[in-house]
């Protein structure tokens, strides 16, 4: 158990090397900063926005959504605050809205999909997040990007929409930085080129894994396979890494992977700088960071690498934690 009144939950993230290391906060709503400011931290690395979306008995209005952006972004200062765009569908169904009937919702009409056929929800989406976005603090997070098609689909709309409002708001208008959720094995596959237009990336796991193993994250009998610390996995998670690294592009994880003690110091070792998880796990991995060891994680995460199965993995990192304890 980890007593939250360490000090080192008051201060910037340091391994026990000196590495610095974000440490930065999911949120759903305007409520969670509560939980946020109880701990020091480094912003909001994924705000949600759908739960925003489920609150309310219709799809809010432009400046509706502008006005509960910008208070998110004002409350996340001077900190920057990772708004996502509308992330419905497959576990996230919205009352009103008609998913339709499907065999595989999972694989189905969710997230950017609905977005770009749907620009009646999209467009006033779109607007009111990048109105919020011009005092500077916020960054714009794409879901479930799956290939260069989208990409093209989404640049489009954003540079017809960045035109309009400069015709409102003048040429200082500004595009804030734009990043896409690699939660697909096909964006992984495309990364340098997804690298050529978005600004930041972040990492979704939950949904990586998911596609990843052919598993639905929520099906409990098929949770065996749901594997985040899996060899393979971890393989892809540095490769990511590595290529975002080398293009000088940000890149944090946001998936739950990120709040697990079990993955700290394999993340670490993988070479992530940039944690996002729920604010109620913040101050144990925070703590759990200061006492790691960046070479030491390094050498421990070369071995992961090299494992065949999770336990493999699950079982080297508690033989480390015992040698460290
Ligand atoms: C993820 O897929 O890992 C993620 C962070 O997004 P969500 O859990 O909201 O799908
Ligand atoms: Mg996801």
């Amino acid at each position: 158990v980890v007593n939250i009144e360490h000090p080192t939950v008051n201060l910037p993230t340091l391994s026990k090397d000196q590495v610095s290391i974000k440490m930065r906060g999911n949120i759903c709503m305007v409520s969670d900063f509560k939980l946020l400011e109880k701990v020091q931290n480094d912003g909001v690395g994924l705000y949600r926005t759908e739960f925003m979306f489920m609150m309310h008995e219709n799809f809010p209005v432009e400046n509706e959504q502008y006005r509960i952006f910008r208070q998110v972004a004002k409350l996340g200062e001077p900190n920057s605050v990772v708004i996502r765009a509308l992330d419905i569908g497959g576990d996230k169904p919205l009352s009103y809205f008609d998913h339709g009937t499907e065999t595989d919702p999972m694989l189905g009409y969710r997230s950017i999909r609905i977005l770009l056929e749907h620009p009646e929800v999209f467009i006033p989406h779109l607007r009111a997040m990048l109105r919020a976005a011009q005092r500077g603090n916020m960054k714009i997070l794409f879901p479930m990007i799956a290939h260069y098609e989208d990409v093209v689909a989404l640049k489009k709309v954003i540079k017809e929409q960045v035109a309009e409002l400069r015709k409102i708001y003048g040429r200082k208008f500004k595009i804030p930085p734009l990043g896409a959720m690699i939660e697909m094995p096909s964006a992984v596959c495309q990364l340098n080129e997804l690298l050529d237009y978005f600004d930041f990336v972040s990492i979704g796991t939950n949904d990586l894994v998911q596609y990843f193993f052919a598993v639905d994250r929520g099906n409990k009998k098929v949770s065996n396979y749901f594997c985040p610390m899996h060899p393979l996995i971890l393989r892809v998670l540095k490769k990511i890494i590595d290529s975002c690294t080398e293009r000088n592009k940000p890149v944090s994880i946001c998936g739950e992977i990120a709040s697990n003690p079990l993955a700290t110091p394999i993340l670490i070792g993988i070479g992530l700088i940039d944690f996002s998880m729920t604010p109620m796990q913040l101050s144990k991995i925070k703590h759990l960071t200061s006492q790691l060891d960046s070479k030491k994680c390094s050498k421990l995460a070369r071995k992961a690498l090299q494992c065949s199965t999770q336990q493999e993995v699950i079982d080297l990192v508690e033989a480390f934690y015992k040698k460290e304890k």
